[in-house]
């Protein structure tokens, strides 16, 4: 068995130029080499801003860059084939690909309607501030450029239960459409979180449920994905998502693996993420957001964060199994909505903890990996070689020596199974320092090199299994055997 690592293959300000997809159909075999074996893709469908649409902002599910609509025919990432193809590309190389589902809400529409509603106040929206009174609202989805293709579909006001603009007063407010509710289900954050932005999916009415579940089944038997990367899952009624993701298992052919998924649920408290996982039945993992934000404090802390409890309070620290770690996405990287960019100095620190451990699945940044050019930031550049390290090293049992408040250590003993493995990790968020680290009998005899290359020279494994590792301040060591350091500095 090798070890899963995800990658997020965009970041917010990729090029507008329509290569993407054809960049990463050339780049399969180069991710596959480099250790990734599973990649989640940018939503593929067509957004209100057209080929400027990063792909949140849905418009046409059914429209994949394949009708001209929204000004091109191309999504910011390229057209239909282009994406088929590098799906394909991916597959050859034995890399699953994860496919983004926003099922929230729709923005772009085609016309509006007069609908009926009752403002709510933004931070309490189960509180109402005006009585009924009708707006104009965009909620009338027709898709005339893509004329009935695949689906016909039209979307009105009675599949949406808010919206946020009224064109007639040209203002903004939480308007929910009159004998319409927040679904009770979602999250608690502002009263209610049903409502997030744009038209906002009713996941009660009949006609949605059954509308989803059709486009979910032709975007199966159009890409043949892995699995889904599901978007904004605490503003989507709890039950809604469960059902929804168990139709599309029973879509899956026999022969074929169960669909892999992830949902994003933005909240620091793994208390809401566990009860996600309780409603939801397990039936999909989550990302660890309460880990990201672990991490933002340990690195902003001048050294007086407890590295010992860094996985306390964290999805990984008690359902490993559900569990999708990340260090940063599109969302936290700068200029970004949820804006939390892990600084630099912290950033191999954390790879190596999300990399190296045998706990959730971890998720490489395409922006940590490729850099940011739009805001100046380079590549983390241990990164490809954290990444090669878990793919050949990061193998057998754990010993954990989180045992001090700013100098912790963790050992993977090696296996039989992966040639020269085995690793020891040691970290500081203050001044350099020294840790004896126990590797258990099968590296005893052996000699260790730092493969990140700060700390020269090797140290040799006791007879006892135990030996003597060091840090330099505010960073991370990876001792590795002599041959596999070897090959990372040949190879990488
Ligand atoms: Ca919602």
């Amino acid at each position: 068995m090798t070890n899963k690592t995800m990658m997020q293959y965009f970041e917010w300000y990729l090029p507008e130029n329509g290569l993407h997809w054809k960049r990463l159909a050339a780049q399969a075999e180069a991710l596959r080499k480099a250790g990734i074996n599973m990649v989640w893709l940018p939503p593929a469908y067509k957004g209100a801003a057209g080929p400027a649409s990063v792909g949140y902002d849905v418009y046409d599910m059914y429209d994949l860059g394949e009708f001209d609509q929204k000004g091109a025919v191309r999504t910011k990432y390229g057209t239909k084939d282009e994406y088929i193809a590098a799906v394909q590309a991916l597959q050859r190389n034995q890399i699953a690909v994860l496919c983004d589902v926003v099922l929230n809400h729709r923005m772009g529409a085609d016309d509006t309607e007069e609908v009926s509603v009752v403002e709510g106040l933004g931070s309490n929206r189960d509180q109402d501030i005006t009585g009924t009174h009708q707006i104009t609202a965009w909620t009338k989805f027709n898709f005339p450029g893509r004329a009935g293709t695949y689906s016909g579909f039209c979307w009105n006001a009675s599949h949406f239960s808010g919206t946020d603009w009224d064109q007639g007063a040209k203002r903004n407010g939480i308007f929910r459409f009159n004998g319409k509710y927040w679904n009770r289900e979602t999250d608690v954050e502002n009263g209610n979180y049903d409502y997030l932005m744009g038209a906002d999916l009713d996941t009660d009415n009949a006609e949605v449920i059954q509308e989803t579940r059709e486009w979910g089944r032709w975007y199966q038997d159009t890409v043949h994905m892995d699995g889904f990367r599901m978007d904004a899952v605490k503003h989507i009624s709890f039950d809604f998502c469960r059902e929804w993701i168990a139709a599309m298992q029973q879509h899956r052919d026999a022969a074929q693996n169960p669909l892999f998924l992830v949902g994003e649920y933005w909240s620091k408290e793994v208390g809401r993420l566990t009860h996600y996982l309780d409603v939801t039945q397990r039936s999909l993992s989550l990302f660890d957001v309460p880990l990201h934000f672990r991490f933002l404090e340990a690195a902003t802390s001048n050294g007086h964060f407890d590295l010992a409890r860094i996985f306390d309070h964290t999805l990984t620290g008690v359902d490993p199994e559900h569990s999708v770690t990340f260090v940063d996405n599109h969302d936290t990287q700068p200029g970004q909505a949820l804006a939390s960019f892990i600084p630099d100095w912290f950033k191999p620190i954390a790879y190596a903890l999300i990399l190296l451990r045998p706990v959730g699945i971890p998720c490489v940044f395409y922006g940590d990996y490729y850099g940011i050019p739009h805001d100046g930031i380079a590549p983390v550049k241990q990164l490809p070689r954290l990444v090669k390290i878990r793919e050949r090293y990061a193998y057998g049992t754990e010993h954990l020596f989180f045992d001090d408040g700013s100098l912790i250590g963790f050992t993977r003993e090696g296996d039989e199974e992966h040639a020269d493995s085995g690793v020891a990790v040691l970290m500081t968020d203050r001044c350099g320092g020294k840790k004896r680290l126990y590797l258990g009998p099968r590296l005893a005899g052996r000699r260790m090199v730092d493969a990140l290359g700060s700390i020269p020279g090797t140290v040799e494994v006791g007879a006892d299994g135990w030996g003597d590792f060091s840090v330099n301040g505010g960073s991370v060591s990876v001792w590795v055997t002599e041959p596999a350091g070897e090959y990372l500095y040949l190879n990488f």
